[in-house]
């Protein structure tokens, strides 16, 4: 079976964990701020915060921008749970905003439109802005929604490291409070579980550290009172361990200095599918000229076809086709909390269509080629 996603791992990721088995520290070590501070440079970022995954990362971001209960929190139904689950952990109320038929992304007129007709107090206090298949949403606009409405933006580039949004890299936060990343095996480089917090807030940034920790502090300006001796912390809030080892930060590190060649060869697969595409009779993903993909997904849309038919036709003939998402409003968990059918049209409506075609660094031409042609003839097979 030819996956949807894989990492891939060389001689000198093996070699980079190796090392830090064999030294004095597997975790809490001097491998994490290495991979922070190697990671905030990639990204143009003040600071950057690792985490044991994605998902603590946005609960530690939701807790850090002060959502608690009875706030409210908007994100896109186009994601993985994670993106809703964080603001359900703090206790606040989850709503969805439906996406931009185009870029699949989060729709602004679609959030000005509810912000408009939502009153103040059932406002959100957070949006979480998902950069679907690592192309950006549309920051800018946003923003100013956001300075309009007051509410904190955080951005979920778990499908974006090495994207761009304009001319700087995402993580580069100039119109969010923080970026979060995810290193899980299918996503753009991996730590096996891991995750990411960039920012340009030293406030934030600072509050994030401790979360991760228990909400323990180290840092004598930080405490309420004089440290009794150096052995001294203090537990300011109440945090968790949400910590990446340094056996993980040593593999990130290593797979970040191969993020440009991941890029190319994602970005020439992308080209080569829209090339091999065009005479199929399928939707291509489209690209807004002005950034620039991390290619984490390359989702087509079966128009004239039952997705059903062809999503098991390929799995068939070995190819790991996978769906990418389903809304996450028709959950039944969030049904359970008054989302219902028809709330997102869009989404709805794309997901009914969406097929994830193989996309990977590790992925060969020939390969490539085979998921061209098992397409083509599960198109024509399930015309009949
Ligand atoms: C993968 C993913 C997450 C969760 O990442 P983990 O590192 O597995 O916790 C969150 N949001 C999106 C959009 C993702 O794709």
């Amino acid at each position: 079976m030819i996956p949807y996603g894989r990492q891939d791992i060389s001689q000198a990721d093996l070699d980079a964990v190796e090392e830090v088995l064999r030294s004095d520290f597997i975790t809490q070590g001097p491998a994490i701020g290495r991979f922070e501070q190697a990671f905030a440079e990639v990204c143009g970022a003040a600071q950057a915060i690792a985490f044991n995954s994605a998902t603590s990362a946005l609960h530690a971001a939701c807790v850090a921008l002060g959502l608690g209960p009875g706030d409210v929190l908007w994100t896109s139904p186009n994601t993985f749970v994670a993106s809703a689950n964080c603001g359900i952990y703090c206790g606040a109320q989850v709503g969805f905003v439906d996406v931009d038929p185009k870029t699949y992304n989060l729709c602004p007129a679609a959030l000005q439109a509810r912000l408009e007709q939502t009153p103040p107090e059932a406002r959100p206090k957070v949006v979480v802005a998902v950069h679907f298949a690592g192309q950006s949403c549309d920051m800018k606009r946003l923003r100013a929604l956001g300075d309009q409405y007051g509410f904190s933006l955080i951005e979920d580039a778990s499908h974006a490291v090495g994207g761009r949004y304009g001319d700087r890299a995402i993580g580069a936060c100039e119109y969010s409070d923080c970026a979060i990343f995810s290193f899980h095996p299918v996503k753009i480089i991996t730590t096996g579980e891991g995750g990411m917090v960039t920012t340009q807030n030293r406030t934030l940034a600072d509050r994030l550290n401790r979360l991760r920790s228990h909400g323990i502090t180290r840092e004598a300006t930080e405490m309420r009172s004089e440290p009794d001796g150096p052995w001294y912390y203090q537990q300011l809030e109440l945090g968790w361990n949400y910590r990446m080892t340094d056996i993980q930060a040593a593999l990130g590190h290593s797979q970040l200095k191969r993020l440009d060649q991941f890029m190319e060869r994602r970005q020439a697969l992308a080209e080569r599918y829209d090339q091999l595409l065009q005479s199929l009779p399928v939707i291509r993903p489209w690209q807004d000229p002005a950034g620039r993909s991390a290619w984490h997904l390359y989702v087509i849309q079966l128009e004239q076809h039952d997705r059903r038919r062809v999503f098991e036709a390929m799995r068939a003939s070995g190819i790991g086709v996978n769906v990418h998402y389903i809304p996450i409003h028709l959950q039944p968990f969030y049904r359970e909390r008054g989302s219902r059918e028809g709330d997102c049209p869009e989404a709805e409506r794309y997901y009914h269509r969406a097929l994830s075609l193989p996309m990977f660094p590790a992925l060969s031409l020939d390969q490539q080629d085979e998921v061209v042609r098992a397409l083509d003839q599960a198109l024509t097979a399930s015309e009949q």
